[in-house]
């Protein structure tokens, strides 16, 4: 019997699994259903996309569930078998436009190393250094999968047309983590979701071990990805609402390379193959949709009239990862 059915097999659908196997639910009386499940790609299926890192420049509303994610990350990395689980640490600096206030650091002391300096980046006010998260998107999802149905979370690929559809036999809970699919999905057609493109360059750069970034008219950014057999390096990026194209563009690649090696130079010079852009190994372009809301996310308890509830739990945006667990806390706390 499936009490709980969980829409969606992104982060936030498998965060949802994942906390409420934690808060002592039965993993047997859960099932995920979704169309997409880890390993595929497609444009409606963010999280393979993402980057993944955990930035401290996120919107203040949603600094509890960073916060929460920041401070349950390492239990979770321990879960999944430590090294070759999807989940790094490196050291970061952020760059950011913000006069400096006390009360952003104060809001901001729960990460490890933190210090804030003057940015010597144009455009930008503080450089924000911490010990950062980084995460391997695609084998981090592959990873928590696996360790769910390890546990007992049964797993079936489904496209629903309406969220009602997941009611099976003997269900009481539906935890509806569609992502983008919020849009569409009958009986919540939400018209708050607002597609946000991004498009990256991953190369292989064995020679950065750190996480360099800069939010100014820009999204700049360099993430090292942990647990990478390739010794890949994400650059990006850019955060387009309203965008949603999964095509990758050659003008975007110039883009992208232009802004981060002027950023952050070792780029092209620690590169032992040479010093020119042409020397750069470039592994593959991608571009991903966000699950961007009017609004910001929703996490919210819906009463339907025979007694069974349907949690909303999406509309993560550029913050699926960082937020992963703290949305996943806040939504299972709605049946607790
Ligand atoms: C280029 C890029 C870089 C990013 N970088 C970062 C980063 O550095 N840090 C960070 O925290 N976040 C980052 N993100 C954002 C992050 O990827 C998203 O916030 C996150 O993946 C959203 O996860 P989700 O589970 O809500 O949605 P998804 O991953 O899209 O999952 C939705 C699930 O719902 C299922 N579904 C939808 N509709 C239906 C239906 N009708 N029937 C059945 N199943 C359905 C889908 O099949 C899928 O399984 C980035 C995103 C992009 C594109």
């Amino acid at each position: 019997m499936t009490e709980i059915v969980i829409i969606g097999a992104g982060i936030i659908g498998l965060s949802t699994a994942y906390s409420l196997t934690e808060n002592g639910i039965d993993a047997g009386k859960i099932t995920i259903l979704a169309e997409h499940l880890p390993g595929d790609m497609s444009v409606n299926y963010t999280s393979p996309y993402a980057g993944a890192y955990f930035s401290l420049a996120n919107e203040d509303e949603n600094l509890k569930y960073s916060e929460f994610t920041y401070k349950n990350m390492d239990k979770l990395r321990e879960k999944l078998g430590g090294k070759g689980s999807g989940i790094g640490t490196c050291k970061s600096t952020e760059n950011i436009q913000q006069d400096f206030d006390s009360d952003y650091l104060e809001k901001r002391k729960f990460a490890d190393d933190l210090e804030i300096g003057k940015s010597q980046v144009p455009g930008c006010d503080l450089a924000v250094l911490y010990k950062a998260f980084i995460f391997n998107s695609p084998l981090l999802i592959a990873n928590l999968l696996r360790y769910l149905t390890k546990l007992g979370v049964n797993v079936k690929r489904e496209k629903l047309n309406d969220v009602k559809e997941a009611f099976k036999a003997g269900t009481k809970t539906v935890f509806n983590c569609s992502g983008l699919g919020a849009l569409k999905l009958g009986g919540v057609e939400d018209t708050s979701m607002i597609p946000t493109r991004g498009q990256v360059v991953v190369i292989r750069a064995p020679y950065i071990n750190e996480c360099y970034l800069a939010w100014n008219d820009t999204s700049t950014y360099i993430i090292k990805r942990p647990d990478s057999n390739l010794d890949e390096v994400i650059l990006g990026g850019f955060y387009q609402k309203d965008v949603h194209d999964s095509n990758t563009y050659g003008y975007e690649i110039d883009d992208i390379l232009q802004r981060t090696i002027k950023l952050y130079p070792k780029i092209l010079s620690d590169n032992p193959n040479g010093n020119r852009i042409e020397d750069l190994q470039i592994i593959r372009v991608v571009a991903g949709i966000r699950p961007g809301r009017k609004g910001g996310v929703r996490i919210e308890k819906q009463e339907l009239s025979d007694g069974k509830v349907i949690i909303h739990n999406y509309g993560a945006a550029g913050e699926g990862y960082l937020c992963s667990l703290g949305m996943a806390n806040e939504a299972v706390s709605l049946i607790l």
